[in-house]
């Protein structure tokens, strides 16, 4: 199955719920998106699980939300006032913007001289097949001449207070990590922690990005969950330095997060940066790329930012930042290696690889197979007949009982069960539960009930007879990871639909 076009997957995401258009009825927002009440749910099914994994389960790490107003002098410190730019052109005639070095990403618009100055679309980085003439133009417009490019500062400015004054700018934080550098003393203090350690954290950045786009890929305000792991330099470990050791343990648990959650590894790949685009602090930094529908694109980035920002805070600050080793009893700048993720394009990936599209019985059927952990709905409890009162009640009586075990379930009782399947399909249930009269029975025809209901997998479209006694136990198996097969062994199969 080859990768959904982004189209797609905004269209899909739009009419199941799970993200629209921010201020969509005023004619929307360049670059904002809003969750709906199915990608909140994914969204925070995938911070819950990095939370977990990399945070709560870790003797080495614990977790940090600082505010996202900070202290105007941090940005100062951080280098982020003199050096967050991306550099910008703008078009003379149409007035478009771009990001320069991103121009030779785009396809480009030519009105071709050898062809009585035809207009053709040219994919990005190659020559006109005609007059084989390269991109020197505005790529939008085809007819404008660029301007030079210009640093623009990615950080949006605010005023702290209510005089709007130079005294009183600040910053809408661009990244989470310097809330971290600033509380690592008091976190190092509080939590008597040793190094090696880390601080995880997941919140809200802002980048007045050039060109957003591609969906939530790059927006203006985003999500980000970032871990800073101070180490000590001298250090050694299996015969290496201890950051170089510890890069590359990072590096391989994010691989390993991200598969574990579906991502396939064809569709994952690490890219070394290389000397001349390393941050003038880093000694390494690794990528972790993921095959998006626009192509292979960053995910996460993975540096090792030597012991920069402690030392640039510490500076600025004027207070220090070390560690006071106790065996060398000397004190050290950790050296700090940092993974940062953002959760929007971890939610782009996963919705992307989730996506397939399959023929059943002659029919299309869409199914999104999340891996049940990030799943927005566990279960999904159908009526086969509505109209069937101790059918409905059954039926609601399960939900409440499954939905109070913690996994969100939903009730829909709005179609015939074949297209009830189909909706749960594109919106990644993996269980859906059924009542029918061999239920509850029929009272007036003297006829008891069985007391078992149906399960049926999303991905196989699998059926089994369950007793209601057993449903907690077999839905706990189930979303903890059990392989359906293993589960259906132990119930009577049921004819699918
Ligand atoms: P890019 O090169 O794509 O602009 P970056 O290298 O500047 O990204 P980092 O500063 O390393 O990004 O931020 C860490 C992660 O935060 C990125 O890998 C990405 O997942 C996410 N991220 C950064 N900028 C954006 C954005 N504008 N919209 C959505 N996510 C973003």
């Amino acid at each position: 199955m080859s990768a959904p076009n982004m189209d797609v997957l905004v269209s899909l995401a739009k009419r199941r719920g799970f993200i629209f258009q921010s201020s969509e009825i005023y004619g929307g927002t360049g670059s904002c998106w809003d969750y709906g009440p199915l990608g909140v749910e994914l969204k925070q099914n995938i911070k819950r699980v990095w939370w977990r994994d990399f945070v709560q389960e870790r003797p080495d790490m614990v977790g940090l939300d600082a505010s996202i107003l900070m202290h105007a002098t941090v940005w100062k410190a951080s280098g982020h006032v003199d050096n967050f730019t991306d550099p910008m052109v703008d078009c003379r005639e149409c007035k478009r913007r771009f990001r320069a070095d991103q121009l030779g990403d785009m396809p480009w618009l030519h009105f071709c001289p050898a062809t009585k100055g035809n207009k053709f679309t040219i994919p990005a980085g190659e020559a006109c097949g005609h007059c084989n003439a390269r991109r020197t133009l505005c790529p939008d417009c085809g007819k404008g001449e660029l301007t030079a490019p210009r640093q623009f500062n990615l950080m949006f400015k605010t005023f702290m207070g209510p005089v709007e004054e130079d005294a009183a700018l600040t910053y809408l934080r661009p990244e989470t990590a310097q809330g971290i550098f600033v509380n690592f003393d008091n976190v190092l203090q509080s939590m008597r922690k040793k190094l090696p350690f880390g601080i995880g954290q997941i919140g809200k950045s802002f980048r007045n990005e050039i060109t957003p786009g591609n969906f939530i890929f790059r927006t203006r305000e985003f999500e980000q969950m970032e871990i800073e792991y101070f180490v000590n330099p001298g250090d050694v470990v299996d015969g290496r330095p201890a950051d170089e050791y510890w890069h590359e343990r990072w590096i391989a648990d994010c691989m390993d997060f991200f598969r574990r959650y579906g991502l396939q590894p064809e569709n994952l790949r690490l890219r070394e940066h290389e000397k001349d685009e390393l941050a003038h602090y880093a000694k390494r930094t690794v990528d972790v790329d993921y095959r998006f529908p626009i192509g292979w694109s960053e995910l996460m980035g993975i540096a090792n930012r030597t012991d920069f920002d402690l030392r640039q805070h510490s500076k600025g600050s004027g207070k220090s930042l070390t560690y006071f080793d106790e065996e060398k009893k000397e004190h050290v700048v950790p050296y700090v290696i940092e993974p940062a993720a953002g959760v929007d394009r971890t939610v782009l990936a996963m919705l992307t690889e989730a996506y397939h599209v399959e023929d059943v019985r002659g029919e299309k059927r869409v199914v999104l197979r999340f891996h049940p952990e990030v799943a927005p709905v566990k279960i999904a409890v159908l009526p086969l007949l509505k109209k069937r009162e101790e059918i409905v009640s059954r039926c609601w009586e399960l939900r409440d009982r499954l939905a109070a075990r913690g996994w969100v379930t939903v009730y829909d009782d709005t179609a015939a069960i074949g297209r009830l399947y189909r909706r749960q399909d594109e919106v990644g249930t993996p269980y859906c539960v059924t009542v029918d009269v061999q239920t509850v029975g029929d009272a007036e025809k003297g006829e008891a009930g069985d007391g078992r209901v149906t399960i049926r997998d999303r991905d196989s479209m699998g059926q089994i007879r369950v007793p209601i006694a057993d449903l907690e136990t077999a839905f706990a198996d189930l979303l903890g990871g059990a392989a359906w097969a293993a589960v259906a062994a132990r119930y009577p199969a049921q004819a699918g639909s």
